[in-house]
């Protein structure tokens, strides 16, 4: 088959690799028939996730049809359509069993971590993935939800969902404040709604983005390059700051605008990665009893996003920016790199 074949920092390739096969007998594998690219995956290839090994198939987005099931799959079968979550889980342990798929301890991957698809395992941006533990980490597609809307619940959808609006406790009437407006920070947007928010302010630096932040439900925006844009965040408050501060960039001075706009006992949600250290001063948060909280996605809410997607409740299909086929993946690669330019929000990527 072919598939995107990590080389080290800096090097991808189109290339061929062998074809997946069962190792375990909760294992699936299936051909993937749509993927996309994450901002995590130009991380890898800049070098910062060093437990990505060179020869690693990179990705962990996707939707595809099953050719092969192991023995003990009961869930699916050949031929059956579905979503790929970005987290495997057993559906068993300890963490699973409370819904903390983030931290399967499934021993796939040798881990005890849930994000194993192109990082300790290979991933989806190729023509056929081995699933472990299918029955919990694959999600029956409806008839009805295109594969460039079901592949965005693979990864974004839960993550601005649960780790900006859920652990950021967004409830009815809330200011809620999201920076970086990415396909994260959108979904996060898109889906403050679902718990309240009455008011919905997208923070960027990039104007584009703003303006796509207007159609997944933010309300109102603000260029944070401007040399007032607390004040003009402050001013859509009472003037006390925010219910919740989501931050969707992953780098230190973003955490630090969630710290400076959010309320005296409300709450700062870290959705990015971050690959420096980030200051926290505790010295001036403990006063105004700021709650933080941080996660990796546990995809746990995955089946419930699938519903509001089916049902025109979250506009997935405006994610879905560019389209390429396998054939193109490194232009489409190229085109996801250069978002500023291209204005790429999702790129989709389909096997023919
Ligand atoms: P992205 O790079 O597409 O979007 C980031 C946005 O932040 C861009 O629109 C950019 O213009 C904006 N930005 C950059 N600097 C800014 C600044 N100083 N002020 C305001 N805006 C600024 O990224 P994405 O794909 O949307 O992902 C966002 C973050 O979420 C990344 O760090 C990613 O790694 C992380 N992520 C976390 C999880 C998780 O489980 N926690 C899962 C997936 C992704
Ligand atoms: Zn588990």
């Amino acid at each position: 088959m072919k598939a995107l074949v990590y080389g080290g920092p800096g090097l991808k390739s189109w290339t061929d690799a062998p074809d997946p096969v069962i190792l375990n007998p909760t294992d699936a594998i299936v051909q993937v028939d749509t993927t996309t690219i994450c901002g995590t995956d130009l991380h890898i290839l800049k070098g910062d996730v060093p437990a990505v090994q060179v020869g690693r198939i990179l990705g962990h987005e996707g939707v595809g049809t099953i050719t092969e099931v192991g023995a003990s799959v009961t869930n699916f079968a050949v031929g059956d359509r579905v979503i790929i979550s970005c987290i495997k889980s057993c559906g068993h342990c300890t963490n699973c069993a409370v819904s903390l798929y983030s931290h399967c301890l499934g021993d796939e991957g040798q881990s005890g971590i849930g994000w194993i698809f192109g990082h300790l395992i290979d991933g989806t941006q190729a023509e056929y993935v081995r699933v472990p533990y299918a029955d919990n980490s694959l999600h029956k597609l409806p008839e009805g939800v295109p594969d460039a809307e079901a592949v965005m619940l693979s990864d974004i959808l839960p993550t601005g969902f649960e780790i900006g609006v859920q652990y950021g406790q967004v409830k009815p009437g809330d200011v809620v404040a999201v920076i970086g407006a990415g396909p994260v920070g959108l979904s996060a947007i898109a889906t403050a709604g679902l718990y309240g928010a009455a008011t919905v302010i997208a923070i960027d630096l990039d104007e584009n983005r703003l303006q796509q932040a207007r159609e997944f439900g933010g309300t109102e925006t603000v260029l944070s390059g401007a040399a007032d844009w607390k004040q003009q965040v402050l001013a859509l408050t009472d003037g006390a700051g925010v219910d919740v501060a989501i931050e969707a960039v992953g780098i230190p001075i973003t955490f630090s605008m969630a710290t400076e706009i959010v309320r005296p006992g409300g709450h700062v949600a870290n959705v990015g990665v971050h690959g420096k250290p980030v200051e926290l001063h505790l010295e001036e948060l403990w006063i105004q009893n700021i709650n933080v909280s941080m996660g990796l996605v546990n995809t746990n809410t995955t089946p419930m996003l699938l519903k509001l997607v089916a049902q025109k409740k979250i506009p997935a299909e405006k994610l879905a920016t560019h389209h390429f086929t396998f054939n193109q993946m490194l232009d489409a690669y190229e085109t996801f790199g250069r978002a500023a330019e291209t204005k790429a929000l999702k790129v989709v990527v389909t096997r023919s």
